[in-house]
């Protein structure tokens, strides 16, 4: 991060003594990782203001020359993943290995959104249609200035990269605050930008540490739109903070997702697709599975086969090679965890595996709770632990019914031989994966995000390099006809000549 004075006189970046700051822990160990300075109001908009100018160079490249500074930085993130992995190990808690798949995912979403910008966004020719047959018309998508983006824990490579690439692809400048948890692993981001593009004459990415505050800040920083991953409940302080001045906002935030497992799937496939969907990542995944529908003919089947393959999950606390997954990386969703375990089973859940005694902070063992009731906290509110709730329904009907009967509507499972797409298409939900889990996130050209209390607005894709940029319509006239519409001076002909080609076009009866 750079080392620049703003307003109030503080460098920013640069912790001074006595001035407000914050540390980030190893959630496995407790250890500190490192301290960072909570970044002040003046301070935000002094770097937002900077990032204004990197705007004004960034924007003015022509779409190869982005093209390849971005290139040039997934290069430096791809020779530097084994130091990149090992402090998202440290700092947010997972394996190594889920780090790598987050990491190399990123790495790809850079790569898509770099290489697919100018397709996408550039300008192109519109059909005019007969009255306007006399004007060019052209769309083109131009990029909006600066984007603030404020990002989550739980995936704090993958998660964020969906909007910073996408919007630097796109031609915008972008500020970005990462996670308090995993402040480290933002910089080390940041940082490769910076190393892999040591000419440029601007710093187009910059980061702010901060907490809450500092969030909050970057929303009333005269940013031209706010990416914000996170909870639902801060999504809406966040839109809140950005009404004031319509500052447009994307909302990534939380799911409750389920699987529906029909009469004819392959049950051993669906267990493991559960057991990763629900378990990986401690849990801590907005579009982890949390509930299961199963239909009654299989569902026996299908909980002996989920319990068998929960007995081979070594859960070696977050250290050993396999380890299946590791801490809890905020210690107060451990609270909530044991909340809805609780709930579960005082409104009359069988605990099939884990149970109260399956939270032992930081860690908690996997956990499957069976017929839950459809009203208790575990099966209504995002748990993000590695629990999961299994439920009998008489058909897929059911299993429909009560998957979309959430407000949330982030992702969502189908194990089905026959007839999967036909259900995912009703499931309300922004990404469905048929005879797989979360399969959409590894597939660069499908948008992701949610509807309801998940969010709205779209990361990756087409979609998602739309989603900053205003699309710009232009016309040019190309020559001037006796009949124009829009001028007093207008020929006394001219409406009926449009009635009678209205009338032709629309008016007969079929
Ligand atoms: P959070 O809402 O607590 O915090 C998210 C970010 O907002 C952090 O950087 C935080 O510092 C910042 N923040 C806090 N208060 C703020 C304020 N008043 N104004 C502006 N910013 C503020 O969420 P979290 O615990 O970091 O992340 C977990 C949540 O994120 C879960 O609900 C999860 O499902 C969701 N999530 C969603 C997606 C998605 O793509 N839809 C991806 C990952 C995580």
């Amino acid at each position: 991060m750079s080392d620049q004075g703003s307003a109030d006189g503080a460098a920013v970046g640069v912790l001074e003594p006595g001035a407000p700051s914050f540390i980030s822990y190893d959630p496995a160990g407790g250890g500190e990782v490192a301290t960072f300075p909570e970044t002040s109001a003046e301070q935000v908009r002094a770097v937002v203001g900077e990032a204004r100018q990197a705007f004004a160079w960034w924007s003015g490249l022509t779409w190869a020359e982005r093209e390849q500074r971005l290139r040039k930085w997934a290069g430096a993130i791809t020779r530097g993943l084994d130091d990149l992995c090992e402090l998202m190990h440290r700092e947010n808690g997972k394996p190594r290995g889920d780090a790598f798949l987050e990491a190399f995912l990123a790495i790809e979403h850079i790569g898509w959104a770099a290489g697919h910008a100018r397709k996408v966004l550039h300008p192109r020719r519109v059909g005019t249609g007969l009255l306007m047959a006399n004007h060019a018309a052209t769309l083109e998508y131009q990029p909006l200035g600066v984007v603030g983006v404020i990002g989550p824990w739980n995936y704090p490579v993958f998660t964020p990269m969906g909007s910073i690439a996408y919007a630097l692809a796109a031609g915008n400048a972008v500020v970005f605050k990462p996670s308090e948890y995993t402040t480290a692993i933002g910089k080390w981001i940041v940082d490769a930008f910076d190393q892999a593009n040591p000419d440029a004459p601007h710093q187009v990415l910059r980061l702010i540490t901060g907490t809450g505050p500092t969030g909050a800040a970057l929303c009333e920083s005269g940013v031209d739109k706010i990416a914000f991953t996170g909870s639902a409940r801060t999504g809406r302080k966040v839109m809140a903070a950005c009404a004031p001045s319509l500052t447009p906002v994307l909302m990534e935030c939380g799911g409750k997702d389920a699987m529906i497992v029909a009469g004819d799937a392959d049950l051993a496939k669906a267990a493991d697709a559960a057991l990763w969907g629900a378990m990986s990542n401690a849990g801590q995944t907005c579009v982890g599975i949390e509930r299961v529908y199963v239909v009654d003919a299989v569902k026996d089947k299908f909980v002996t086969e989920l319990t068998a393959q929960i007995q081979k999950l070594a859960l070696a606390p977050g250290e050993g090679p396999d380890a299946a997954y590791g801490p809890m990386t905020m210690p107060s969703q451990i609270d909530v965890v044991r909340r809805h375990i609780d709930d579960a089973i005082a409104k009359g859940g069988t605990v099939v595996v884990g149970g109260s005694g399956a939270v032992r902070a930081p860690y908690v063992e996997p956990t499957v709770l069976l017929d839950t009731p459809e009203d208790s906290s575990a099966v209504r509110e995002e748990t993000f632990g590695p629990t999961i709730t299994v439920k009998g329904v008489r058909d897929v009907e059911e299993a429909i019914q009560l998957a979309n009967a959430t407000d949330y509507g982030l992702g969502a499972s189908v194990f089905a031989r026959r007839g999967g797409t036909a259900i995912a298409r009703r499931l309300r939900s922004g990404m469905t994966s048929v005879n797989a889990v979360i399969a959409f996130a590894g597939i660069p050209g499908l948008p992701f995000g949610g509807v309801g209390e998940s969010g709205f607005g779209r990361i990756h894709g087409a979609d998602g390099l739309r989603e900053f940029t205003r699309p710009k319509a232009i016309t040019r006239r190309r020559y001037s006809t006796p009949f124009e519409p829009a001028t007093f001076a207008r020929h006394p002909k001219t409406f009926t000549i449009m009635k009678k080609y209205a009338e032709t076009r629309y008016g007969r009866k079929k």
